[in-house]
C-alpha cells in the first residue's frame, strides 16, 4: 500500500509548480469537492480562465454581498457565457434591508468588520462547509498579510484545505495573461479602481497610492476576514 502523500510534501512541491499546475492538482485531488471562489478581480479572472484550459468541469462561486458594482454583476455575466458555467451565488443570510433594521443603517461605514462578518465571512464559511478544497486568486504581494500565503495550504480558519493558484504571481503577469487570452475583465480597473470590493467601502485611488488604498478607505482594515494565511500543514492531502 502506498504512504499517504503528505500535505507538507505537496506544499513543498507545489511551490515550484506553475498555477495550470496547481489547479490540475487541485481538480485531480478534489473533483467536485474543490470550487473557485471569486469576487471577480483581475486575478480572479485569471484564474478562471486558466481553469477553463486545465478542465471542462470546474466550480466558480461568488460570496454575493449584494453590494457589489453594476460593472461586477455584468462581469458575472460575461464569465457564465464566454466559458459556459453557471457562478453560484452565495447569499448573506440578511438582505440588505433586513440587516439595516437590525443593525441600523451603513454599517459598513460605523463596524465594517460586523458588515464584512454577515456579508462575506458566514456565507463564506457555509458554502466551504461542503467542500474539501477551496482555491482562492490572493497573491503575496498584495497585502502584508497575504505575503506568506502558500500555493496549497490548510485554512485553519475554516477547516479545509487552501488553494492559492497566483500567489507566486506578479501583477505584470497577471495583466499579460488577460491580454494575452482577452480575458475580459472589470471596466473599473481601467478607472483607477486597481481592487474592487462592494461599492460602499471601495474608491479609485490617486496617484501614488496604495493599490489597496481603495479599500475600506478611512479604516485601518485591509482585509474582509476571509484570507487568514496559515501555512501550517495538515495530516494528508487526500
Ligand atoms: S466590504 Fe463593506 S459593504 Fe462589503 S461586506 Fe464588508 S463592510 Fe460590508
Amino acid at each position: 500500500m502506498n504512504k499517504p502523500v503528505s500535505l507538507e510534501d505537496v506544499q513543498i512541491a507545489a511551490e515550484s509548480w506553475t498555477a495550470e499546475q496547481v489547479l490540475q492538482w487541485a481538480f485531480q485531488t478534489f473533483g467536485n469537492d474543490v470550487a473557485i471562489s471569486s469576487a471577480f478581480g483581475v486575478e480572479g479572472m485569471v484564474t478562471i480562465d486558466i481553469a477553463s484550459r486545465v478542465s471542462k468541469n470546474f466550480s466558480v462561486f461568488t460570496v454575493d454581498t449584494e453590494f457589489f458594482f453594476p460593472e461586477t454583476y455584468s462581469l458575472i455575466d460575461q464569465v457564465e457565457d464566454r466559458y459556459g458555467i453557471k457562478v453560484e451565488r452565495v447569499y448573506p443570510l440578511l438582505s440588505p434591508e433586513e440587516q439595516e433594521r437590525l443593525h441600523g443603517a451603513a454599517l459598513w461605514g460605523r463596524n465594517p468588520d460586523q458588515c464584512c462578518e454577515i456579508r462575506k465571512v458566514e456565507p463564506l464559511r457555509r458554502k466551504l462547509s461542503h467542500l474539501r478544497a477551496w482555491i482562492s486568486s490572493i497573491r503575496r504581494n498584495q497585502t502584508e498579510n497575504r505575503a506568506s500565503a502558500r500555493k496549497i495550504s490548510w485554512d485553519a480558519k475554516f477547516g479545509l484545505i487552501k488553494i492559492n493558484p497566483l500567489a507566486d504571481w506578479t501583477d505584470q503577469q497577471v495583466w499579460n495573461h488577460i491580454h494575452q487570452h482577452k480575458v475580459p475583465y472589470n471596466p473599473l480597473h481601467d478607472q483607477s479602481y486597481p481592487s474592487i470590493g462592494c461599492m460602499h467601502c471601495t474608491r479609485a485611488v490617486k496617484p501614488g497610492e496604495d493599490p489597496r488604498a481603495g479599500r475600506w478607505s478611512g479604516f485601518t482594515k485591509t482585509e474582509c476576514g476571509l484570507h487568514v494565511i496559515n501555512p501550517a500543514p495538515a495530516e494528508s492531502a487526500t
